[in-house]
């Protein structure tokens, strides 16, 4: 039957799209679409209730909890998802039927729905225990006390002592925090992340804390799960007592008594929703009296007490103005739209990017179009398409000139979307290069500001890295200038370059923005080989024999020292004295096979060799190309050959992968 087959298709597309988002943390799909298609399965539920199955994304709660993230914990309370409602007729009924189940002096809560990951958190005595994602939401969450602790919203300590108290909250990320994380990822050429929400539960769900302190994560807490030792017998009353422990709840929210109040929280958190610094999803609205809300049937998917109504998105038509281009420090071209201002979510916008020439082609976009912008939960508006009707008469589809718009040198297109300029010496990638090299995780060169920078190039003083050491040779003239302020200015900075030299030299290899490198491969690199000059005949597989070090860093710091023009910078910080030797450090990396050498070989049952090895760098090892009397075990796969006969010659011993991974259990 048509319908039977409908509904298995949504199914297991539903089921795919769940998985890439909650497990994988890379969504294929918008969250309008998903939830298009999630809508269209639940109506054919409704209509034909035999086909509801109990694999049906309708009925469980998205997402799996996997050990990767850390060891698995059951729920005491669970974890569960609320029903998504998209009018204001279908909020309504959800207020009366509260209602009428449990009395007209019902109040309800109406608070914004960050949108993040769960997260609970367990105190006893006051004192955190245990943290742990939402999991499978019935069952089973992943324990993540390690990275919970990092984030600065989540107490470790109480300021009342209660014998025990459970609570549930939102991870999320600001988009401020979200933009500097992106910003970090692209200059080290790492893949960046597609909204706040999947990097926040990628950063919860990793293994290393200090990354997790890094990327800075916040939390706010939207309901007690549990708790011993103390009666409550609101909602709102548990936000007052959670304050007073020193927990932050939620900051918005809004105690409302009938229908009418109900929905004008709803459209006063639409209308600042452009206005935080978050992203926000939708708004919840729960029952605000604790002792009635166990009346109210939860489902095996959802509680009975609250649900979240989702905002539309907003769009709007405006007229396309110009397309502004401006370079990245890696040389990227990007096409911004600017256009007639227009009013969404609340702020006014002007302009979005077009990412790249395919954008623009596949939109249509032409100078004079007019654009179709949206903006829903996210806070970045963009562009969705044009207007066929009003597309103006006898202009192309907008094409990026095959020109830097900054130094006028021919532009490329490789093998990508993105049309670079390739001149190493173009002002605008220098500005950004320079920006990154006297940044606090490079050089470190304080009070180097970024208007300094523009007009040091623009001036003809700085026309790659290594003139900052030689500014010193033009002090009068800068002093005359005021490029840099008066003589107290000027000599304070020369003074902070001048200390700059004798930095460590992983810093210079970190400051001189080589893809892929970035604070801590290069601390690597420079305590494997100690010196630039030894780095600089180091050959890729001497690089990707360090731990930490990956081939593809390799490739890019084997063909930075290639360069010509890069040899003559290094040479001109040689000979401007900046420090280029450090004493090389044996490294002794922490876990279950620290000193340890593995060689790998053969055809592993459900990992690549590649995975593993990046297992064995993880955990403290050291991975090698061939065995000898040094290894201290081979891993085989299937298929293995020659290695295979060499350990068992010198009686090296010989795991499987299944005992591989036992033992990393285990040590
Ligand atoms: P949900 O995220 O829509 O709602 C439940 C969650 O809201 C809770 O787990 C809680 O963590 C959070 N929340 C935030 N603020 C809250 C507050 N004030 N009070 C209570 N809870 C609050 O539900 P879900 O089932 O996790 O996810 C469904 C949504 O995820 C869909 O509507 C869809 O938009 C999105 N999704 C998208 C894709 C995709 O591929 N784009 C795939 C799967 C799911």
């Amino acid at each position: 039957m048509e319908i039977d087959k409908r509904a298995k298709e949504l199914r297991t597309l539903l089921n795919h799209y769940s998985d890439l988002y909650y497990d994988q943390d890379a969504p294929a799909v918008s969250d309008a679409e998903y939830d298009t298609l999630m809508q269209e399965l639940k109506v054919i539920e409704a209509e034909h209730p035999h086909l509801i199955h109990p694999d049906s994304p309708t009925q469980k709660v998205g997402g799996t909890a996997k050990r990767t993230a850390g060891v698995l914990v059951a729920h005491r309370v669970p974890m569960l998802s609320m029903q998504d409602l998209f009018s204001r007729e279908e909020v309504e009924h959800f207020v009366s039927d509260c209602k009428e189940k449990l009395g007209e002096d019902t109040t309800f809560l109406v608070e914004t729905k960050i949108d993040g990951l769960s997260m609970s958190l367990r105190y006893e005595n006051g004192k955190l225990v245990t943290a742990l994602t939402r999991g499978d939401g019935r069952n089973f969450g992943e324990e993540v006390t390690a990275n919970a602790k990092v984030i600065q919203d989540v107490p470790v300590k109480l300021k009342k002592k209660l014998e025990y108290l459970e609570v549930r909250g939102e991870v999320y990320m600001t988009n401020q925090a979200f933009d500097a994380v992106n910003e970090r990822q692209e200059l080290l050429g790492k893949k960046t992340f597609a909204n706040p929400r999947n990097c926040a539960a990628g950063t919860l769900r990793q293994l290393d804390a200090s990354i997790t302190r890094e990327r800075n994560l916040s939390f706010f807490v939207f309901n007690i799960q549990d708790m011993r030792g103390m009666e409550l017998s609101t909602h709102a009353e548990a936000y007052d007592f959670l304050t007073d422990c020193g927990i932050t709840v939620i900051a918005h929210y809004w105690v409302c008594k009938d229908q009418e109040e109900v929905w004008q929280a709803i459209e006063a958190i639409g209308e600042m929703r452009g206005s935080l610094p978050y992203d926000i999803d939708g708004a919840v609205v729960k029952v605000n009296e604790l002792n009635t809300r166990t009346q109210l049937k939860d489902t095996a998917k959802n509680a009975g007490y609250q649900v979240a109504y989702k905002y539309p998105p907003e769009r709007k038509e405006t007229k396309l103005l110009e397309i502004e281009l401006s370079v990245g420090r890696t040389g990227k071209i990007t096409p911004t739209a600017i256009f007639e201002p227009v009013r969404l979510c609340g702020t006014t916008v002007s302009r979005c990017t077009l990412h790249n020439q395919d954008y623009i082609t596949n939109l249509g976009i032409r100078l004079g179009s007019t654009l179709l912008i949206e903006k829903s939960g996210e806070v970045i508006p963009k562009c969705v398409g044009v207007v066929a009707e009003k597309q103006p008469d006898g202009e192309d589809v907008f094409l990026i000139p095959m020109v830097c718009p900054v130094c006028g040198e021919p532009a490329v297109r490789e093998d990508t979307a993105d049309i670079k300029c390739v001149n190493l010496s173009c002002p605008a990638q220098l500005e950004r290069l320079i920006g990154h090299f006297v940044a606090r995780d490079s050089m470190d060169i304080k009070g180097f500001g970024a208007v300094y920078v523009h007009d040091l190039i623009q001036e003809g003083y700085l026309s790659d890295v290594a003139d900052i050491f030689i500014l010193h040779q033009h002090r009068e003239e800068l002093i005359e200038k005021g490029i840099i302020g008066k003589e107290k200015n000027t000599d304070k900075l020369l003074g902070v370059i001048e200390k700059a030299k004798g930095n460590p030299p992983a810093r210079l290899l970190t400051g001189l923005g080589i893809s892929n490198v970035g604070k801590s491969a290069a601390q690597a690199l420079m305590n494997h080989f100690g010196t630039f000059d030894a780095l600089a005949a180091a050959t890729e597989e001497e690089m990707t024999a360090i731990n930490d070090i990956g081939p593809i860093s390799a490739k890019c710091v084997y063909a930075y020292f290639r360069q010509e023009r890069n040899q003559t910078v290094i040479e001109k910080l040689k000979d401007a004295g900046v420090n280029m030797a450090q004493e090389i450090v044996v490294q002794q990396a922490e876990g279950p096979l620290s000193g340890q050498t593995v060689v790998i070989t053969g055809t592993l049952d459900g990992m690549s060799r590649e995975e593993a090895a990046d297992l064995v760098k993880q955990n403290g090892g050291k991975v090698t190309g061939s065995v000898s009397k040094k290894t201290s075990f081979l891993l085989a796969g299937e298929a293995a050959g020659s290695k295979l006969t060499k350990a068992q010659d010198l009686g090296i011993p010989v795991l499987t992968l299944e005992e591989f991974l036992e033992k990393l259990k285990t040590e």
